[in-house]
């Protein structure tokens, strides 16, 4: 069973993914992470994606290691935990361009659909409801505003120690929709049978009985 979240950056499913799969002991994967992940290892090894060989060579070559510990995500790349490298600004500037490339969607794609497989599993990202799991049972699609989505990210990246203003946020945040909901393989859009929650004035509490609202309502119809 898989419950698909979409949505824009920092509009809250993260969190709120993370608490429902805990609520209902269900998996959790944040394929965002496993974009991040690539793009990271893109930049760290000065990978020319525009040189068709050098991107298959490295694809063939890239193994994504991902590890439940103490309830918590981590991803390793050769060994190596990132989990915490992967939240950088560097990176968050860069994946949306790494992610547009199909070959890589391709490879992530079928590492998502193994991975969630004969599993009960909350999946988040930007094209779960639409392309990986068009079947899921129940899907949702979270949005914010962007002043607020640039808020979250600050307090995100604040307690990793990086100190970016507002204002340099929003201008991010907005490139990465732009570039997400336009590119022409698999683009962040919402479901026709998603349920959308603007969680703009939401606290996480709300959030979550949402979702849960919803999940018990759709088990119980089955
Ligand atoms: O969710 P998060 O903001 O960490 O995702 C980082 C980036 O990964 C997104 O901006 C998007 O470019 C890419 N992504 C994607 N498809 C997904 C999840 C994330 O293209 N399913």
């Amino acid at each position: 069973m898989i419950i698909a979240i979409d949505g824009p950056a920092a509009s809250g499913k993260s969190t709120s993914a993370k608490l429902l799969a805990e609520k209902l002991k269900f998996l959790y994967l944040d394929t965002g992470a496993m974009y991040r992940c690539i793009a990271l290892a893109v930049i760290e090894n000065q990978i020319d994606i525009k040189n068709k060989q050098s991107l298959k060579d490295f694809i063939d070559n890239f193994k994504l290691e991902m590890r439940t510990i103490n309830g918590v995500s981590v991803f390793l790349i050769n060994g190596e935990n990132v989990s915490k490298k992967i939240r950088s600004s560097s990176v968050s500037k860069k994946v949306s361009e790494i992610s547009a490339i199909p070959s890589i969607r391709k490879y992530m794609v079928s590492m998502q659909r193994s991975f969630a497989k004969n599993t009960k599993c909350v999946v988040e990202g930007r094209d779960i409801g639409t392309v990986v799991f068009p079947k899921a049972t129940i899907k949702f699609f979270m949005i914010a505003s962007v002043e607020v989505r640039a808020k979250r990210r600050q307090l995100e990246l604040r307690r990793l120690g990086e100190e970016i203003t507002l204002k340099d946020l929003q201008k991010d945040i907005e490139a990465r929709d732009k570039y997400d909901s336009e590119r022409s393989h698999s683009p962040l859009k919402k479901a026709f049978d998603a349920i959308e929650i603007d969680t703009t004035n939401m606290t996480l509490r709300d959030q979550l009985s949402v979702m849960v609202k919803n999940v018990n309502l759709k088990i119980n119809r089955k």
